[in-house]
């Protein structure tokens, strides 16, 4: 456009010059023709015609040597001034209508404009800042002036090609804003030394809370977490690790960075049994698809195997879209030790460890259906300690206790381990000896009575005692016999064995 307006004007003066020159010209040639044909002398006329073609031969060098750079230079100059005032209109413009603060730092004589938005960010009139001696830098809050300072310096002296920088800067109701200032030099010197610099501010107070409010939250989460004795973590929909929380990294003696970014149901804890994976695979797959699975599990923990309260859940956007699954677990070694321990209370007698009534015959009867089902055989003893009321009222009822425990380590070390023993109540027992007839089970039982009867119970002080049994014995005789009809068959031949004088078998 520059380039076009001074060729445009130096072609008119070319133009202008040439149909002059050539006016004159032929002008003259034909003035000269018409005297030499009337035959009038006209050196006077020659000398003007030499003038003239002088005036044809230098016009041009004079519009090229002088003419045409002069007008180069006015317009360059011109459209220079065009240009910058239009930039300088369309950035006011543009300031105008933003949220950002300008300023123009002319470094060599130290001026400063600033526009209205950067005085308003800082509780100012427009006015109010321009009468003020108070510089950029007593704008600063104090502990942040350093900084400011050394972002704008890099700058200057060349370190860094442009200045950004978050910063306090103090507010006239006694607060402070936080801003962010970006800046660029924006003219040098010859030799390149900065002139001017130019940059904006952005008022980031509200920002910048959040972000507090954000990692604020973040930490009390996070301390929660890693506080919680519960197993948790947070994975992405695909079951990838975001985030776990420190009780089961410090139970399985495994680092965050060996979990995080991995696969959940890849963790040591699930990877030790396929089955235990796969099964955590079909519930991440329930979970993305926004529904919860709880069950019980047993995971690795370092060298032990816990069990678990295992349970993962989806947790869902404004809009129901599952963003994210969230597994947590609690140790439940504890409740399994004490469900163990009630069940065993609800199978044993305390006292001598042995089944109680309910959990023998339970026993018994799984025995004898499969008795009935190979047609094998089985016989029943049922055992009563002979006059046991005198050995609690001569010893006292410990005493009576340690005779009960000594009768069952006596069932132990006679009897097989197929054999099912049990305490029916007070000194009542009794056993299924399976694949026993009734005369091998007589063998059994006599057996039985003489190792006891010739047994030592010691006590804690005096001597030690003496005690001996009575036995009755029963077989199965019918095809759908009970046990509880069995045992009342023993009974029976318990009964006889005490009325015919104790210590004795009977069938
Ligand atoms: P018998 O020869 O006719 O069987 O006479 P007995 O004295 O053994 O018979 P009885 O049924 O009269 O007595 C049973 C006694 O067993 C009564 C009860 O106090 C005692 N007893 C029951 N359970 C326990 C126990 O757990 N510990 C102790 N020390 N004694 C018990
Ligand atoms: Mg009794
Ligand atoms: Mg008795």
């Amino acid at each position: 456009m520059q380039k076009k307006l001074s060729d445009l004007l130096g072609k008119e003066v070319v133009n202008a010059t040439l149909k002059a020159a050539l006016l004159i010209f032929v002008s003259e040639i034909s003035i000269m023709a018409l005297l030499d044909a009337l035959n009038i002398s006209h050196s006077n006329l020659r000398d003007l015609l030499d003038a003239s073609l002088l005036v044809i031969i230098t016009s041009p060098s004079f519009y090229f040597l002088i003419v045409r750079p002069y007008i180069n230079a006015v317009e360059l100059a011109r459209q220079n001034e065009i240009a910058l005032r239009d930039k300088e209109e369309q950035l006011r413009f543009v300031l105008k209508g933003s949220e950002l603060g300008f300023w123009d730092w002319n470094i060599a004589t130290n001026e400063v404009q600033r526009n209205e938005r950067w005085a308003e960010m800082l509780g100012y009139s427009y006015g109010e800042l321009k009468n003020t001696t108070k510089q950029w830098t007593d704008f600063i809050y104090p502990d942040d002036r350093e900084k400011a300072w050394k972002s704008i310096n890099d700058v200057l002296v060349g370190k860094a090609q442009s200045h950004k920088a978050e910063y306090r800067m103090l507010h006239k109701d006694g607060g402070f804003r936080w801003i962010l200032d970006q800046a660029n030099v924006i003219q040098r010197s010859p030799d390149g030394r900065p002139i001017r610099m130019s940059g904006t501010h952005t008022d980031i107070t509200e920002i910048k809370r959040s972000e507090e409010i954000i990692r604020e939250n973040s930490v009390r989460l996070k301390s929660i977490l890693d506080n919680l004795f519960a197993y948790v973590a947070l994975l992405d929909t695909r079951g990838v690790v975001l985030e776990v929380n420190k009780a089961p990294l410090e139970r399985a003696g495994i680092r965050r960075e060996d979990v995080i970014g991995q696969y959940f149901y890849d963790a040591p804890w699930w990877k030790y049994d396929s089955k235990v994976r796969a099964q955590l695979m079909e519930a991440i797959k329930a979970a993305s698809h926004g529904k919860a699975t709880r069950y019980d599990v047993v995971v690795k923990m370092g060298d032990d195997y816990l069990p678990i309260d295992f349970q993962i859940a989806p947790f869902f956007d404004n809009s129901g879209q599952v963003i994210g699954l969230l597994p947590t677990a609690v140790d439940i070694t504890d409740r399994k030790h004490l469900e163990e321990e009630l069940n065993r209370q609800a199978h044993l007698d305390y006292l001598t460890g042995l089944p109680n009534r309910r959990s023998f015959i339970e026993q018994g009867e799984v025995e004898l259906s499969r008795t009935q089902r190979y047609k094998t055989s089985l016989s029943i003893l049922m055992l009563d300690i002979d006059s046991f009321k005198q050995i609690n009222d001569a010893y006292g009822h410990q005493a009576g206790d340690l005779v009960l425990k000594k009768l069952a380590m006596i069932f132990q070390e006679v009897l097989r381990s197929i054999d099912i023993t049990g305490r029916l109540g007070g000194e009542e027992f009794a056993v299924i000896l399976p694949e026993t007839g009734i005369e091998k089970a007589t063998e059994v039982a006599e057996r039985l009575r003489e190792v006891i009867s010739a047994t030592e119970v010691a006590l804690p002080v005096g001597h030690p005692i003496h005690f001996t049994v009575s036995i009755g014995i029963a077989a199965i005789h019918e095809k759908n016999a009970k046990i509880e009809s069995l045992l009342n068959d023993a009974d029976k031949a318990l009964y006889r064995a005490k009325e015919t004088g104790r210590n004795r078998v009977c069938t």
